[in-house]
């Protein structure tokens, strides 16, 4: 039978709960300050839910209206990472991503009102980290802004990753079976991927849970001119997968955003 609790204690409940790691920040050390958000939105019922709800889960949180207020603050007090409404008053949303990768590599989150994929992609290639399409689930957000900071978090010296059965050192270039794969999983002993496919691997493994732009992919591992050739894309993520996971036709790392890239989910 369910007894009566005091509205009061719900209340501290839920707030002590709002505080505790599974939907706070990533922890970050004792001392170390809480991980700042820049939200840049110009719908104010949107701008003040998202604040409440970051505030109450720990993060410290700067709001804007405009893209050109977005350039200034994030100069004044440098963000951790920045959540982005992609249809602003004055700049579109894509020229502030342009601006701010001119001088920091802050993990970008847009948040897209539109209908099109089109302008997701854009963002995605003016160097945005990820984005959620509105109306979005608050929870949904939380996990990618974890995603984000965890991401900017990571130190540059690691190069050791885990896929399925394989320990990857993208340092040393090698692939090491930590396990046998399950029964019935088609990896043969020693791995060896072509270079293409290095460079594949290394750009979303840097890039944990996070959705990389295909025209980002082409771009950076076949250079300028090829944005468009996804069916490369498509034939060495196969082969990717055909290595690397146990089951590469349902594969949980190595996954397909269709129309919009790829991701690496640890
Ligand atoms: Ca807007």
């Amino acid at each position: 039978m369910a007894r009566a609790v005091p509205k009061a204690r719900v209340m501290r409940t839920v707030m002590t709960e709002a505080r505790g790691r599974a939907d706070g920040p990533p922890a970050r050390g004792e001392g170390a300050l809480a991980p700042r958000v820049l939200i840049v939105e110009d719908e104010p019922a949107l701008l003040r839910a998202l604040r409440i709800n970051l505030r109450a889960r720990g993060y410290d949180v700067g709001t804007v209206a405009t893209g050109r207020e977005a350039l200034a603050e994030a100069r004044r007090r440098p963000p951790d990472v920045v959540l982005l409404d992609l249809g602003l008053p004055d700049l579109d949303g894509g020229i502030v991503i342009r601006e701010l990768r001119g001088w920091t590599g802050v993990p970008v989150i847009v948040l897209s009102g539109r209908a099109g994929s089109g302008d997701k992609i854009g963002a995605l290639d003016a160097g945005a980290d990820d984005y959620v399409t509105k109306p979005f689930d608050m929870e949904e957000l939380l996990a990618r802004l974890r995603a984000a900071l965890r991401r900017g978090d990571q130190s540059p010296g690691g190069t050791k990753f885990t896929i399925g059965a394989y320990e990857i050192d993208t340092a040393a270039h090698t692939i090491v079976r930590q396990r046998p794969s399950s029964p019935g999983a088609n990896t043969p002993g020693d791995l060896h991927l072509t270079p293409t496919e290095w460079r594949l691997l290394e750009i979303l493994l840097n890039a944990p849970g996070q959705l990389v732009g295909s025209e980002r992919l082409l771009g950076e591992v076949w250079g300028p001119g090829f944005e468009r050739s996804t069916h490369y894309l498509r034939f060495h993520m196969a082969g990717l997968r055909r290595k690397l996971e146990d089951d590469p036709h349902r594969p949980r790392h190595l996954l397909t955003e269709p129309g919009m890239g790829y991701r690496y989910q640890p």
